[in-house]
């Protein structure tokens, strides 16, 4: 190996520089055989405790499911049933639905636990159309589902459906409060299938 005598550095041949280069590559491959820890690692346990992915549809569907506040619609004796279902034994609460409210306007839920007869049925109408969008209607007991044993009569409206839309039929004379809770689980059901792009 010469030196360059103005620069002092060493001069090297080609053959040299060939070797010196292969002994840095093999020095690098000695001290390469691990992976470089990830420094990001406690990121990757942080976001799989703290983080769920799920679809705008879900959330809103469980959004909506999970509070749904029923309006005061009851005009016969199917409304002790839901009295009850309200009360401690059942409890409607669990179901962020223990808010019953007076105002159409608050509700989403209409729960037609009761005879309707001709007289009260633009009532009735007027509620549904004062509430909160989107709106569902269980129609509880023989009477809402087909006037039950009035049906016949003239002043009885043979269902609810002729009034409003009815998502789930609860039959019974009247529905015991399980009947109905299993009802409210079926809307359930049937909201969770709800999608913001069908609703436009
Ligand atoms: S279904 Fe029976 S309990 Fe319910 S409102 Fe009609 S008559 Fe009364």
């Amino acid at each position: 190996m010469e030196v360059d005598e103005r620069t002092g550095l060493y001069i090297y041949s080609d053959t040299e520089l060939d070797r010196a280069e292969g002994k840095a590559i093999e020095s690098l491959k000695a001290r390469s055989q691990q992976a470089i820890p990830d420094p990001d690692k406690w990121l990757e346990e942080e976001l799989r405790r703290n983080v769920l992915l799920t679809s705008v549809d879900f959330m809103l569907n469980w959004a909506r499911r999970s509070s749904l506040w029923p309006v005061i619609c009851f005009p016969a004796c199917c409304a002790f049933e839901l009295i009850a279902t309200a009360a401690s034994r059942f409890d409607i609460s669990r179901f962020g639905m223990e808010i019953i409210r007076a105002s159409p306007r608050q509700a989403d839920l209409m729960i037609t636990a009761g005879t309707l007869t001709w007289k009260m049925a633009p009532q009735v109408r007027r509620i549904y159309d004062q509430m909160a969008e989107p709106k569902w209607v269980i129609a509880m007991g023989a009477c809402a589902i087909s006037g039950g044993t009035f049906a016949q009569s003239y002043s009885v409206v043979p269902g609810y459906n002729r009034i409003v839309p009815v998502d789930v039929y609860v039959p019974g004379c009247p529905p015991r409060p399980e009947a109905l809770l299993y009802g409210i689980k079926m809307l359930h059901h049937k909201i969770s299938k709800k999608s913001i792009i069908v609703e436009g």
